[in-house]
C-alpha cells in the first residue's frame, strides 16, 4: 500500500510500506482520506525532533477492514478517525480525570505512531472515534484535528453566548473555530488574520469584525469596539498574534493558546497579575470532544471547507500552506 512519510531532509515521499499484522486491540482502517494540518508542516520540518520515517497525518478517516482480538467497541464496516490523541494509558491521572490528551504515555499519530496518510492504517480500536451518519468524510477529516481542537479551545476560553472573542488566524483550524464560535457558542467573534483572502473568508462565515495586523491596530480597536475581547484563540503561526491576544481581551480574560510557531511569547507580569489575565495552552480534544464535534459537522452547524487533492501533491500543499495560499483545508484522497 501507498503512504506519505516524513523524511530526513525536511520533505514528504509517497513510499510503498507493508503493514503488520493486527495485536490485540487494533482495527484495520482501509484508509478514505486525511486531512493536511499544519502540524504535519511542523512535524515534517523536524519543529518538534526528527521522526522521519513516521507515516504523516492526523486527520485522518477511514471504514474498518478487520478487528483484532479483544476489539468490541469496532466492527467491519464502522467508519472511523485516526486522531492526533492516537492512544492514551488509561490509567494515568489525565486519562481519569477527562484530560486524556495530557497523557505521558500518549501516541499521536503522524508523529509518533504511523498516521492516517496511508491507504490502509492500523488504529487502537478503543481510541479511534466513530464517525456519525451524514457528515461527510472530507469534512470530518477536518473535524479530526482542526474542528476538535479549535471547539475545545473555545470551551477553554469560557467566553459565553453573546460575548466577543478575537480569533488569531483564520487558516484551516481558525475558519472552523469562526464557525464553531459563531453557529454553536453563539459568541461575536473579531477575526484577525495577516492575509486579505482569510478575511474574506472569515466575513462571508459569519465574522462580526475583520482585522489585519499588517494595516490595523487589533489591541488598541479590540479595546474600543468591544470594551476588551472576554477571550482569544490564537491559531496563527507567529509569536506577534500572541503578543496581541494579551492586549486585546478585558480584565479577567483568557487567551487560549493553539498555534505552535516554535518562539516565546512576551507577558507582562503587571498586566497577567494586575489585570487577572488566564493564558492556557490547549491541546487538541479528548475523543469525547470529538465525538460531539463530529455530531456538529452531521447537523450542518459547521461546515469544513475542503478540497481533495492526490497523495502525490503532498509537498505542493505544504508549500502553499507556508504561502498562505490556502482557503479552507487540503485533504488528501487515499482512493484517488
Ligand atoms: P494554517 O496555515 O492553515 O493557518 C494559519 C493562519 O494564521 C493563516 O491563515 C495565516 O495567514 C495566519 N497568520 C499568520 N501570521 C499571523 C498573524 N501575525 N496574525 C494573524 N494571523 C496570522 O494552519 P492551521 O492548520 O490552522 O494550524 C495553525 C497552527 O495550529 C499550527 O501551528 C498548528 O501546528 C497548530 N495546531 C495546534 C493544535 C493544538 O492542539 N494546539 C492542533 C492543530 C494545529
Ligand atoms: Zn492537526
Ligand atoms: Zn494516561
Amino acid at each position: 500500500m501507498k503512504a506519505i512519510v516524513a523524511t530526513e531532509d525536511h520533505k514528504a515521499k509517497v513510499v510503498d510500506k507493508e503493514l503488520r499484522p493486527l495485536e490485540y486491540g487494533e482495527a484495520l482502517l482501509d484508509m478514505e482520506c486525511c486531512g493536511v494540518c499544519h502540524t504535519d508542516l511542523h512535524v515534517k520540518n523536524a519543529d518538534f525532533g526528527d521522526v522521519s520515517g513516521v507515516v504523516l497525518g492526523h486527520e485522518g478517516i477511514g471504514v474498518v477492514k478487520e478487528v483484532g482480538p479483544g476489539v468490541t467497541s469496532l466492527k467491519v464496516g464502522d467508519r472511523a478517525s485516526v486522531a492526533w490523541f492516537f492512544e492514551g494509558c488509561g490509567h494515568c491521572e489525565y486519562c481519569i480525570s477527562g484530560r486524556e490528551t495530557l497523557c505521558r504515555q500518549v501516541k499521536n499519530a503522524g508523529y509518533t505512531a504511523d498516521g492516517g496518510m496511508a491507504q490502509e492504517c492500523i488504529v487502537t480500536a478503543d481510541y479511534a472515534v466513530k464517525v456519525p451518519e451524514g457528515l461527510g468524510s472530507a469534512e470530518a477529516s477536518s473535524i479530526t484535528c482542526a474542528g476538535v481542537t479549535t471547539y475545545k479551545a473555545l470551551k477553554e476560553s469560557q467566553v459565553r453566548a453573546g460575548q466577543w472573542l478575537v480569533l488569531f488566524g483564520l487558516g484551516g483550524l481558525g475558519n472552523l473555530a469562526l464557525q464553531y464560535a459563531k453557529n454553536v457558542f453563539n459568541m461575536k467573534v473579531v477575526a484577525v488574520d495577516i492575509n486579505p483572502g482569510q478575511l474574506d473568508f472569515a466575513e462571508q462565515f459569519g465574522a462580526d469584525i475583520c482585522l489585519n495586523p499588517e494595516t490595523d491596530d487589533v489591541a488598541k480597536i479590540v479595546q474600543e469596539k468591544t470594551g476588551g475581547a472576554h477571550g482569544a484563540v490564537v491559531t496563527a503561526v507567529n509569536k506577534a498574534a500572541f503578543d496581541s491576544a494579551v492586549n486585546a481581551v478585558r480584565a479577567g480574560g483568557t487567551v487560549v493558546a493553539v498555534g505552535l510557531p516554535v518562539d516565546t511569547m512576551d507577558l507582562s507580569i503587571p498586566r497577567l497579575v494586575l489585570d487577572g489575565i488566564r493564558v492556557v495552552g490547549s491541546l487538541v480534544g479528548t475523543r469525547e470532544d470529538l465525538a460531539e464535534a463530529f455530531q456538529f459537522g452531521a447537523e450542518g452547524k459547521v461546515v469544513p471547507q475542503v478540497h481533495m487533492r492526490p497523495m502525490e501533491d503532498i509537498n505542493d500543499i505544504f508549500d502553499e500552506m507556508e504561502k498562505g495560499q490556502i482557503r479552507g483545508r487540503m485533504v488528501i484522497d487515499l482512493k484517488g
